[in-house]
């Protein structure tokens, strides 16, 4: 619990959403997989790798063939027993608040997919400045996540109009959740003030994928 409602809600609703996330996961991201899989073999990703927020281990799969090694985060039991199933020899699994959480050593690459626009603006800063102490000094941040283009797919909540957006599971149960949408400017623009640099490209229609690395000092 972080006392904070809409956060809260967010991680119920990934776990109560566990089961039945690839069922309709799947068949949103396969038409774009090639265009990132492009990106994310482009040979950034290797060695130690930390990847944030990996749910039911779709990413997983393509990073544990990459890297020497992969820790895995995601607040969710549930999705955590999901992405197990893929039996991958090289992964270990954690659940974490990433919302509350502080490094303990350093990767050589942080990949994270459709993570970052639940994040919030009030803790986007706090998230990266914990990336940052989770990179080694020549390491790469690599995310992928929609763009502003997908808007048109969400059920705005009047309440929170930028910020929170309503999700619907199969048993009928209502969650709010959090979804900001950025444009690669607006995140380059931002990322750039935290002293990243970035390349941020739309890969796939609605997809953006980043490479990130601290700005030379
Ligand atoms: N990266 C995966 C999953 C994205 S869905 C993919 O691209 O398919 C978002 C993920 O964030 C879910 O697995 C959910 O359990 C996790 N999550 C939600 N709130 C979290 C929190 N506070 N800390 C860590 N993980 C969280």
């Amino acid at each position: 619990m972080t006392g904070n409602s809409l956060i809260d809600s967010q991680l119920d609703y990934y776990r109560a959403r566990a089961a039945e996330y690839d069922a309709t996961f799947v068949p949103y991201m396969d038409p774009a997989l090639d265009s990132v899989l492009e990106r994310l073999r482009a040979k950034n990703i290797r060695g130690e790798v930390l990847e944030l927020a990996s749910g039911t281990g779709y990413w997983t799969r393509h990073l544990s063939g990459l890297a020497d090694r992969v820790t895995a985060l995601d607040g969710s039991a549930e999705m955590i027993a999901e992405a197990r199933r893929y039996a991958l020899p090289n992964v270990d699994f954690r659940q974490q608040d990433l919302f509350d959480w502080t490094p303990e050593r350093r990767w050589d690459a942080v990949f994270f997919a459709h993570w970052l626009a639940h994040v919030p603006d009030d803790k986007f800063d706090a998230f990266w400045a914990a990336v940052g102490r989770a990179l080694r000094p020549d390491g790469v941040v690599e995310f992928v996540d929609v763009t502003d283009h997908e808007r048109r797919l969400e059920q705005k909540d009047d309440q929170e109009p930028e910020v929170a957006v309503r999700r619907n599971l199969k048993d009928g149960r209502s969650f709010r959740i959090v979804k900001v949408f950025r444009s690669p400017a607006q995140l380059e623009e931002r990322l750039t003030a935290l002293g990243w640099t970035c390349r941020i490209d739309e890969v796939h229609p609605g997809f953006l994928y980043a490479t990130c690395r601290p700005a030379a000092r």
